[in-house]
């Protein structure tokens, strides 16, 4: 029986999977690859991003409106997605920051946490996962809480010993974390919109030298220029939290697909030899899963 490759990748709220990582996916979805996207919580307590959606009627019911924004954009990127069922922490803001509110994602026990995804693994068998890294990619309590319990569940999945309860044991094989904000990326697109006589976005970013670059990291490109077009129009269909006029869409299309064509990947566990750099998350899998 010919068998399909799977991916999953994990993400803390609603509109996370298309600014993260998205034309990647929308690259394995074109090639075959049956890729499900599980989402940590609701996104019930993020801002209204988008001046043109920040009306008090969509606050009133921003939690149902985000449900469709996701099914919107699942439908862009061709993806499945499962809701793991956590309520959004909200960004803490303010000196000293408040406390997150009680029984939020942000304060659950990470070994609690990890069990919807510890489920949803067992049941879709993923061969390769995706998460953010350990300071979250960006420091919101709900992105750390998303690696804390990728971690969690991408170690116990395969153990029998662990969570027996919670489905028949399967190891997913390799488990990555999203890069993105890198400055060699940052850099590159900042010099070529300068070159093309363009304003940058992003001369305040560069300009703060306290960021921390994860650059020298990566481990994996995947080409995926081609599919940014799709990127965009799942991140434009999370429409409360994006700004169509906004940051994300300043570089043209063009300028972006020459000169910085891929999105890029830690590589932090892998049970399978798979010498990097690589430019396949699936390398030293494909060989072993027979998808003909
Ligand atoms: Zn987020």
């Amino acid at each position: 029986m010919a068998e399909q490759l799977r991916l999953m990748t994990v993400h803390a709220h609603p509109d996370d999977e298309s600014s993260k990582g998205a034309a990647t996916m929308a690259r394995y979805v074109a090639e075959g690859v049956d890729v499900l996207v599980a989402t940590c919580t609701g996104g019930e307590r993020g801002s209204v991003l988008n001046p043109q959606m920040d009306r008090p009627e969509v606050l009133a019911d921003i939690a149902n409106i985000r449900k469709r924004e996701m099914d919107e954009a699942r439908a862009i990127l061709g993806v499945r997605q499962a809701w793991l069922g956590f309520v959004d922490s909200g960004l803490p803001e303010g000196d000293p920051l408040p406390p997150l509110p009680e029984g939020c994602f942000g304060l659950v026990d990470p070994e609690e946490g990890a069990k919807p995804l510890i489920k949803l693994i067992r049941e879709f068998r993923p061969h390769v996962m995706t998460t953010y890294d350990e300071n979250g990619g960006y420091p919101h309590p709900d992105h750390i809480m998303c690696h804390n319990i990728s971690v969690v569940a991408f170690d116990a999945a395969g153990d029998p010993d662990k969570y027996p309860e919670l489905g028949e044991p399967w190891q997913p094989s390799k488990l990555y974390y999203n890069s993105g904000w890198t400055r060699a990326r940052m850099l590159a697109l900042h010099e070529g919109m300068l070159a093309a006589g363009l304003e940058s976005p992003y001369t305040e970013w560069l300009q703060n030298e306290e960021r921390t670059d994860r650059g020298d990291k990566i481990t994996t490109r995947i080409e995926c220029g081609e599919y940014f077009e799709i990127r965009d129009n799942a991140l434009r269909a999370h429409a409360t939290q994006v700004d169509p006029d906004g940051f994300w869409f300043h570089v043209p299309m063009e300028m972006q697909q020459k000169v910085w064509p891929t999105e890029d990947f830690e590589l932090a566990r892998s049970l399978v030899d798979s010498p990097t750099p690589e430019s396949d998350l699936f390398a030293g899998i494909r060989e072993s899963v027979d998808t003909h």
